[in-house]
């Protein structure tokens, strides 16, 4: 691919910043300009909306979005050694990228908005990625603050956020996300797109919020899940005997199978259940 801004190769401000990864932050540098334009087209358009990067590092993805013409980028890095290589992307980009200096998982995302919607666009790093996607899905103003989530995972992560009832990979993740999101699995990432190579395949998911999710209380979803997932082999009627003694009843009011397992259950039908639980 053709550059796609006059800045120095991502390479070297890598060396010349002296970003050797580290992995106790996730860091999993992508280099490959192809790809990093096609996670910033797959969250297009972005000329209307303020841009939330978590975790921009070296800035790869973040000169993608800022190519792809986003209006605003805002971008929460932990590694106070990349800040100096973003802040030459900022002064390139004058006044469209806002760098902050911080823990994603401790900052609220409402208060950078501004006022415009926001898209979310990230390579998570690894070991706070599912806390954040939790974070954002279960805020409690739904329409939520952003709308989308343009998000690369480990595929094994991935997978569990669009699973449907009847695979492995299905469970708490995906029933929290199918609940008041749209999620889908856009294309896998080889390991060698990334310096230093992570063990596992990545995967961009999208998702968008649900206008309106069927209603039910987001914890009486949660204790429900938590309860039927947290013994997925056994049959309900055993699994959520933890949630009340009289678990048949529970399950009958929602209109389900006491001998089925958690897995079988659709959305629709966990949401019965934690009505159901809210009612008992
Ligand atoms: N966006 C870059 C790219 O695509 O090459 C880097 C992605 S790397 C997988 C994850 C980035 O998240 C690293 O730059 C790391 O320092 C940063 N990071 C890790 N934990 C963070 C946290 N809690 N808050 C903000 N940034 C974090």
């Amino acid at each position: 691919m053709a550059q796609i801004d006059d800045l120095p190769p991502l390479r070297d401000v890598i060396a010349a910043h002296g970003l050797d990864a580290k992995k106790s932050l996730g860091q999993n540098f992508l280099l490959d300009l192809n790809l990093t334009s096609r996670i910033a087209r797959a969250a297009a358009p972005l000329e209307d909306c303020t841009v939330l990067e978590v975790g921009p590092g070296p800035g790869g993805l973040t000169r993608a979005l800022l190519a792809a013409g986003a209006k605003r980028v805002v971008a929460i890095e932990k590694d106070t050694r990349c800040l100096p290589a973003l802040s030459e992307i900022a002064a390139y980009h004058s006044g469209r990228l806002e760098i902050i200096e911080g823990d994603a998982l401790k900052i609220d995302p409402v208060a950078l908005a501004g006022g415009d919607k926001i898209k979310i666009v990230a390579n998570l790093p690894y070991n706070v990625g599912t806390q954040l996607l939790l974070n954002w899905l279960t805020v409690d103003t739904w329409p939520p603050f952003w709308s989308s989530l343009t998000l690369m995972f480990q595929r094994e992560v991935g997978e569990r956020i669009v699973a449907k009832q009847g695979s492995k990979a299905y469970g708490r993740l995906g029933v929290l996300a199918g609940w008041r999101a749209e999620a889908n699995m856009l294309f896998d990432l080889n390991p060698k797109a990334f310096i230093p190579p992570p063990k596992v395949t990545s995967t961009v998911v999208h998702v968008t919020p649900r206008e309106t999710p069927l209603p039910c209380k987001l914890k009486s979803l949660e204790r429900v899940t938590a309860a039927a997932f947290g013994q997925r082999r056994k049959m309900l009627r055993a699994s959520l005997k933890s949630l009340t003694p009289d678990a048949e009843t529970l399950i009958e009011a929602a209109g389900l199978k006491p001998t089925a397992r958690a897995e079988e259950i659709d959305v629709p039908g966990f949401v019965a259940l934690a009505n159901a639980f809210d009612q008992s």
